[in-house]
């Protein structure tokens, strides 16, 4: 097998807080209102744009959890973005900090003067669990008076969202008893939403299954979605997310180095071996015993793998970071 190195970096964005207003229920990143409030601070948010250059990418898109949380902390990374002549392409939000005020106002007119021309808003009926979409409407509003662009995630379910009371968020329950049973299913499937994070709690409830002997058969190669770099990230403690393996991690300081198997042995088993290879291990290192008959899939299985080695064995590993994210229901 050849190394494993992440060197050219393609198109990805930073995660300034995980924590977020919203909890909904396909969050691969498991973002929510429970995590700590910690924020991307200025000198973190320089040497990522730094490593981010070395590796030859001159711009990313912001996310988190929900980065206009904490507004200052949003205009610091912007500011320092552009004194480094580093280009911020978007910036995702969920619109739940946005009541119309003066002061929201202001700050979208501030986020324009730094050079963000266009905001990423999420909204689908997993969103709207938690987001009333009068909330969504008075930004879109907000945006073209300040002459930011938008982009939408699910907007074709724009015009279902719209049938409910704009005032008030609404359960995916609601939306099975309007649109009929499989609805919410139908829709994960239509926008292919990643296993991973808590989405495995949500695909859970509604497929069966495989066993480990199948899992392991039908995936006997190694992890190659880990050396994607077309749409990572890079959180606010420096650790690097490869592919979208949520709950892995990638010190950003040793991007550009060959991953040794004595820092990373997860990762670069997982890179040469796959699940089949992450699993002998850790069975025969560790004594891990599936807990659970079927899984939905390989990500499935690695993860479950992953909580054992942080929550049963206590291992602290900087390729099992941010470990709160194995914390999080
Ligand atoms: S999907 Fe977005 S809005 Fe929902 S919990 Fe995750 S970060 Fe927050
Ligand atoms: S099995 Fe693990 S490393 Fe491989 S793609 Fe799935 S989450 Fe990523």
């Amino acid at each position: 097998m050849s190394d494993f190195c992440i060197n050219q970096l393609s198109s990805g964005g930073i995660i300034t807080n995980y924590y977020c207003s919203s909890n909904c229920r396909h969050c691969l990143y498991k973002c929510s209102p429970y995590w700590p409030k910690s924020y991307c601070n200025p000198n973190r948010a320089v040497q990522i744009y730094k490593t981010l250059y070395r590796a030859g990418c001159a711009s990313v898109h912001i996310g988190g959890g929900e980065p206009f949380l904490n507004p200052d902390g949003l205009i610091e990374v912007l500011k320092c973005a552009k004194e480094h002549a580093f280009k911020i392409e978007y910036i995702e939000t969920n619109s739940s900090w946005f009541n119309g005020s003066n002061e929201n106002i202001k700050l979208l007119e501030e986020i324009r003067k730094l050079d963000v021309s266009r905001l990423l808003i999420s909204m689908s009926p997993f969103h709207n669990e938690y987001v009333p979409f009068k909330k969504v409407k008075g930004l879109l509003s907000a945006c073209t008076s300040c002459s930011i662009s938008i982009s939408g995630w699910l907007w074709d379910s724009f015009g279902d969202i719209d049938i409910f009371d704009d005032q008030v968020s609404h359960s995916l329950d609601e939306y099975e008893a309007t649109f009929g049973d499989g609805y919410i299913y139908q829709l994960a499937r239509k926008y292919n939403l990643k296993q991973g994070g808590r989405a495995l709690n949500f695909f859970s409830s509604f497929e069966r299954g495989m066993t480990i002997q199948s899992i392991l058969s039908k995936n006997r190669g190694g992890c190659l979605e880990l050396e994607d770099t077309s749409h990572f990230h890079i959180d606010l403690f420096g650790n690097y997310i490869p592919g979208l393996c949520a709950g892995l991690s990638i010190r950003m300081e040793d991007i550009g180095k060959v991953l040794s198997r004595q820092d990373y042995p997860v990762l670069t088993t997982l890179r040469n071996e796959g699940i089949g290879g992450l699993f002998d291990f850790v069975r025969d290192v560790y004594g891990f015993e599936p807990a659970k008959p079927v899984y939905l899939s390989k990500c499935d299985l690695c993860y479950e793998i992953r909580s054992f080695l942080i929550n049963t064995e206590k291992i602290l590993s900087p390729e099992l970071r941010p470990y709160e994210h194995y914390y999080q229901n």
